[in-house]
């Protein structure tokens, strides 16, 4: 089986790890560089992504995560892992920094106050059936190169049509958070795609 890691630094580990293994990999925890070095793809949750941002740099995490990304391994990132992929960030706070990798630009806490928790079925390409999403918080991308494929978009009527699902090579990330409810199905597009690379 594939090995994927979940970044525990923060955020909802545990439900990732479940979906990762209803999804036929092998899943463990990640929070040190051994245990990185040790998988063939990552997974960072959803939690705020200053802390993510801070916690992997206390932990030296950060510069080899980068590194494991620039050799081009798979990382799922979600809700604050969306941000964490991002190449650039908007409304993040000073000196918020990011993993990088996808080339794209990231709204944060995008969905506004009153707004800012909501669900949604979305179609998504590569799903035969569309896939309750659970928002919390969540950011959207606000714009976005040639080189990156967009799954999935929300329309917020006045204030557009985001991307909220979004593929650049191995690098998958989603606004929402799959891992809640029982629907392991963009575990699974992740997991089939670690596979056919190793
Ligand atoms: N708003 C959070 C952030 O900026 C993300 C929220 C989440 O992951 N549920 O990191």
């Amino acid at each position: 089986a594939v090995r994927v890691g979940v970044l525990s630094l923060q955020g909802d580990v545990r439900e990732h790890l479940r979906m990762l293994e209803e999804s036929g990999a092998t899943a463990i925890t990640v929070r040190r560089v051994g245990e990185l070095e040790s998988v063939d793809a990552l997974v960072v949750p959803g939690g705020e992504s200053t802390t993510i941002d801070k916690l992997s740099r206390a932990f030296d995490l950060r510069d080899p995560i980068r590194q494991r990304i620039t050799e081009g391994m798979p990382v799922l990132g979600t809700c604050a892992g969306m941000i964490m992929l991002a190449d650039r960030i908007v409304g993040g706070i000073a000196g918020q920094q990011t993993f990088g990798g996808i080339d794209m630009t990231v709204r944060r806490n995008a969905f506004g106050r009153q707004i800012d928790s909501f669900e949604t079925d979305l179609e998504v390409d590569g799903l035969d059936e569309p896939l309750h999403a659970v928002f919390i918080r969540g950011p959207w991308v606000e714009s976005c190169g040639a080189g990156v494929e967009v799954l999935a978009t929300v329309d917020r009527g006045e204030a557009g049509v985001h991307p909220v699902v979004v593929r650049h090579g191995p690098l998958l990330a989603a606004s929402f958070h799959p891992e809640l409810g029982t629907d392991h199905r963009l575990h699974q597009m992740f997991v089939d795609d670690v596979r056919a690379r190793a």
